[in-house]
């Protein structure tokens, strides 16, 4: 089933699960005038906590954007983002969001076990309990021998994979994640979003990737497209179903 841009019902399934997430009418526009950039164009979607998300689209559709605009950390520029089921406080809010971004976000003068225990310690944990959680996460993604090691001693792919552990030990309730295979191997790659996929099962979280490879997109039930800043949802057939 494909539901268009612009209306209501333009949602994964509602029926199961809290609403983590949801835009209404949401647009974002960089700049102004005849250099305007409609980023984002009139999105609705609803995002339940079963949400399995591959998110595509040519480079330059929107997909960060919207990630962003999911994630909190952009504005739109007219509609509106919601967390239903993520309360009112922006700072909870944050916590309970694991954004994998595609850019460097290891702080460079932290170990790799120190960049990844960071947010824990923010949120509050303790030190050994966000250590052993930080070396849990690395473990999963196959890193855990990188425990020791500064941001620069490390390759791409392993910068990534850090980075994606670092989302995974926060345990969130909603995980974002723009193209987090896009540095490695056919191998890892799977095996991070098996991990990715094991890691919102477990956690009962929603799970977004914005990715251009297609055996990644495979792997995941919910398909959405975006084309020039407008999102098509394709809703999973077996839920469709139900
Ligand atoms: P995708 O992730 O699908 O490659 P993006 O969301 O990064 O797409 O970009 C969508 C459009 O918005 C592109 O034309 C991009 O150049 C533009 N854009 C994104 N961020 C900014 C920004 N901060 N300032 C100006 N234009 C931007």
């Amino acid at each position: 089933m494909t539901v268009r841009p612009g209306d209501s019902e333009a949602s994964t399934d509602t029926r199961t699960g809290s609403i983590v997430a949801e835009c209404s009418a949401v647009s974002r526009t960089f700049g102004s005038g005849t250099t305007a950039v409609h980023a984002v164009r009139d999105v609705n979607c609803r995002i339940p906590s079963q949400a399995r998300v591959a998110l595509t689209g040519p480079s330059g559709s929107g997909k960060s954007t919207l990630l962003h605009l999911l994630a909190g950390i952009d504005t739109p520029s007219a509609g509106m983002v919601r967390w239903p089921a993520l309360g009112h406080d922006r700072h909870h809010r944050r916590r309970k969001i694991g954004v994998v971004f595609q850019g460097p976000s290891l702080l460079p003068s932290l170990d790799v076990t120190e960049n990844v225990a960071l947010p824990l310690l923010f949120g509050g944990q303790a030190d050994d309990t966000a250590r052993r959680r930080a070396g849990a996460a690395l473990d999963l993604v196959g890193v855990g021998d990188l425990a020791a090691k500064l941001p620069d001693e490390l390759s791409g792919g392993q910068l990534q994979r850090v980075a994606i552990a670092r989302v995974l030990a926060a345990r969130p309730a909603l995980i974002l994640a723009d193209e987090p295979t896009g540095k490695l191997d056919h191998n890892n790659a799977e095996r991070v979003v098996a991990v990715l996929l094991d890691t919102a099962n477990a956690i009962g979280g929603a799970l977004i990737i914005a990715t251009h490879d297609a055996s990644v997109a495979a792997r995941l039930p919910d398909r959405w497209v975006m084309r020039d800043g407008q999102l098509f949802t394709h809703l999973n057939a077996d839920r469709d179903m139900t």
